[in-house]
């Protein structure tokens, strides 16, 4: 469910309308309701009640700090995969004691800010990464909580490009490793194993993968308890997907998470241990859109391209997965409306910059506005200045008001990134 919606034949986030924001902020821009987000944290923390549970949203699906800082309110916790996260984080107001630190690879210096910090918890991928944080945190004096990030063999996700699962990905220690390492830091100054974690994929529609995941990583921390080590903390990753289709659109969310937790809870029933959980698109995915503006039409006998202002680099999802976003007019076209195929493509000298293709939609004309749905999770966090383009101004609305909570970027700010040699 989300804020997003026609009200007098025009597109509305919350009370304001996208038509208002493309007039005073300009295209492309991102455009958030702070009430889709709220609403989906409190779904989520909702069907976890009275359970010992930790919720720490994935801030690489959007690390913009006025979402930070709205989750951050509702008491979220944040799934950091950087130094830059962590900063973010905490200047977004997320306390370090409710901040998990993942990643495949942490480099010395992220580790070292990362226990200085003082956060709750570190997912351990490696060995050397163990050797590492132990070497780094006994210099110190500290003794940081930790847990080994397993690879169940299980993957999942609507993509291969997101699924981490596998043995065949690169993410984390293999199952059949844990017992081995977790004596070696028992011997190990420096770090505090206290649980494990798993995260197989993104966009996951379906909970068998989840739940034979899940299902391993119960039966490990059960042999890692009779081994007399601590497997107390069970971080169960995010990934669980959301519809990108309008037809589908209004209610799948709540019912899967829903049977995702009624899932977890037959799993995990009797153990005592603490659940974390890292949802990043659920929580962002659908509080979001891109607007832009169409440029030009470019008539092919076979086909008509609709070119947009906003570009691949601005939303490099359907580029890099393939994905599917919904697109919808500003001004709403009515149902009797007659729809035709479009290729909606953004300006770079790019194929891959191709938005939709063969998509039914209402006549498109120059100057019209249109929206990417379901742009809020991986879409700005992922964009970049590739063909020197500005990066994308970012708004929130909340009720009746919005705010710039990114301004656009500025030429000055582009340019002033390079430094000339001195030969030159
Ligand atoms: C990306 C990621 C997440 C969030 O995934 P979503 O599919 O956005 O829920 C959670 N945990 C880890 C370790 C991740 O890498």
């Amino acid at each position: 469910m989300h804020h997003f919606h026609y009200r007098s034949g025009v597109l509305h986030a919350e009370d304001v309308s996208l038509a208002r924001i493309a007039a005073e902020v300009g295209t492309p821009v991102y455009v958030y309701s702070a009430a889709t987000l709220e609403r989906h944290y409190k779904v989520f923390t909702a069907a976890f009640a009275g359970q010992r549970a930790r919720v720490f949203y994935a801030m690489k699906a959007n690390s913009n700090l006025a979402v930070l800082k709205t989750l951050a309110t509702l008491g979220a916790g944040a799934d950091t995969v950087s130094e830059g996260e962590i900063r973010k984080a905490l200047a977004a107001g997320v306390p370090a004691s409710k901040i998990v630190f993942s990643g495949v690879g942490k480099s010395d210096a992220e580790l070292a800010f990362a226990i200085d910090a003082g956060i709750y918890q570190i997912n351990i991928e490696t060995e050397g990464e163990l050797l590492a944080l132990s070497r780094i945190a006994a210099a110190k004096g500290r003794r940081p909580s930790a847990v080994f990030r397993v690879n169940p063999d299980v993957g999942a996700g609507g993509h291969a490009k997101i699924t981490t699962g596998s043995s065949d990905n690169k993410f984390g220690i293999s199952i059949g490793d844990a017992g081995r390492l977790y004596d070696v830091a028992a011997n190990l100054p420096g770090v505090n194993m206290v649980g494990l974690a798993v995260h197989i994929g993104s966009q996951i529609r379906e909970l068998d993968e989840l739940e034979a995941a899940f299902q391993r990583l119960r039966d490990l921390s059960k042999g890692l308890k009779a081994q007399g080590h601590s497997a107390e903390r069970l971080d169960l990753g995010g990934g669980l997907g959301i519809p990108y289709e309008m037809s589908e659109a209004v209610d799948h969310g709540p019912s899967l998470i829903q049977a995702y937790a009624a899932m977890i809870k037959r799993i995990f029933a009797g153990m005592d241990v603490e659940l974390g959980f890292e949802p990043g698109r659920l929580i962002a995915g659908n509080a979001g859109i891109l607007l832009t503006r169409v440029l030009h039409l470019n008539q092919r006998p076979q086909k008509t391209f609709v070119v947009v202002d906003a570009a691949m680099n601005d939303l490099v999802r359907p580029a890099m997965y393939e994905a599917f976003h919904d697109i919808w007019p500003v001004q709403e076209a009515g149902h009797a409306a007659v729809r035709q195929p479009y290729d909606v493509v953004g300006p770079i000298c790019e194929s891959g910059d191709t938005f939709a293709t063969a998509r039914p939609l209402p006549q498109t004309k120059p100057g019209d506005l249109i929206a990417f749905m379901t742009a809020g999770a991986y879409g700005s966090s992922m964009s970049s200045t590739y063909n020197s383009r500005l990066l994308v101004p970012e708004v929130m609305v909340k009720g009746a008001e919005f705010a710039v909570v990114r301004p656009r970027q500025t030429w000055d700010e582009l340019l002033g990134q390079d430094r000339l040699p001195k030969w030159l």
